[in-house]
């Protein structure tokens, strides 16, 4: 069973006019599955979720934060010029996190083959006390911390595809040896938001279980197969996660209008394939998150291929892998920590 966790509440959030991070953006998701059929298959549930309750917040993010949205929603407020909060924010934030979670518990459980949590706004920006970059409460950590808490998981990866680092997750998770998080993202020096370098790589007992996979711009399906086969696939089989929680970005397209990456939506068959059978091997399961994405054309289709792939359970094979540099000089910064 392939579950969806959806609701029209998603739609409702509208952080503005001309915003990139539109209600289009999820609309055209949900309307590609549903033309595509897989939305009515009877091998996938649509499951509307409840919101994140606050004692499930404060897993992750500290009380002062939280105190600061409530203020901002009575009162009005950014937490920067992107990321606005106004009356009935905060009830969308929660069901947003709440989808996560659910799907997180869903997989972790057992219920549930995989899960895609399709929510917005996105979440990995979020840190213990910030939002911003369209994010408010980061979905992924709050998923990967109720897992834990309630299912007792020891070892967890977060994989994040979104072009942009996930600022907010890294910091959460930096000192923490039993998620061990792993972004590829465009080279930070030409993207918000500026960070997620090679060498930033955790600390204290969490050293080694925070992995940074820059590209330059203008990389597509050679340097994602690299970094997929080179770094990926070899940290799942070592690290032997009990859950795969993906941070699924859809702004490594070629006609997103915020970033200069080039995948296709044909290359998430492909990467969720990989996703997939590189979890079943240590027998993980997969639950995703969707995070950004703004090129409302093509973003439906991406999605349509991720969800056939989950439900199928096997995708197609990679294109032949391009040259990285940045993979080179992080396979030698992991080899005190890992067998790559
Ligand atoms: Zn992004």
């Amino acid at each position: 069973m392939t579950v969806l966790l959806y609701s029209q509440e998603f739609l409702r959030h509208r952080p503005g006019e001309d915003h990139p991070e539109s209600p289009q953006r999820l609309r055209a998701i949900v309307d590609a599955l549903k033309r595509e059929g897989s939305w009515y298959s009877p091998r996938v549930k649509v499951i509307h979720p409840s919101p994140c309750r606050e004692e499930e917040l404060l897993g992750v993010h500290d009380p002062s934060y939280l105190q600061l949205l409530g203020r901002m929603e009575e009162e009005g407020g950014e937490l920067d010029s992107d990321t606005p909060v106004r009356r009935g924010t905060g009830e969308r934030i929660r069901l947003a996190a709440g989808a996560a979670v659910e799907a997180g518990r869903g997989v972790a459980s057992g219920r549930w083959e995989n899960a895609f949590a399709l929510t917005r706004p996105p979440g990995h920006h979020a840190g213990r006390r910030s939002g911003g970059g369209f994010c408010y409460l980061n979905n992924v950590a709050l998923m990967v911390d109720r897992v834990r808490r309630e299912f007792g998981l020891r070892r967890i990866l977060i994989l994040d595809l979104d072009a942009h680092h996930g600022n907010g997750t890294q910091e959460i998770f930096y000192r923490d040896p039993g998620v061990l998080y792993l972004s590829l993202h465009q080279d930070p020096r030409t993207l918000y938001p500026w960070c997620g370098f090679i060498h930033e790589l955790g600390e204290g007992e969490g050293e080694g279980f925070n992995v940074n996979v820059p590209l330059p711009p203008g990389s597509g399906e050679g340097e994602y197969a690299c970094a997929m086969g080179e770094i990926f696939l070899p940290l799942v089989e070592e690290f032997r996660p009990e859950l795969v929680a993906v941070s699924l970005g859809l702004d490594s397209l070629r006609d997103d209008p915020l970033t200069q990456l080039e995948l296709l939506p044909s290359s998430y068959a492909w990467l969720t394939g990989m996703i997939v059978e590189g979890a079943r091997g240590c027998g993980a399961r997969v639950a995703m998150v969707l995070e950004g994405g703004y090129a409302p054309a093509s973003v439906g289709k991406a999605v349509v291929e991720v969800v056939r792939v989950m439900l199928e359970g096997r995708g197609p094979p990679p294109p032949p892998p391009s040259e990285v540099k940045a993979v080179e000089e992080l396979k030698k910064l992991l080899r005190p920590h890992w067998r790559l």
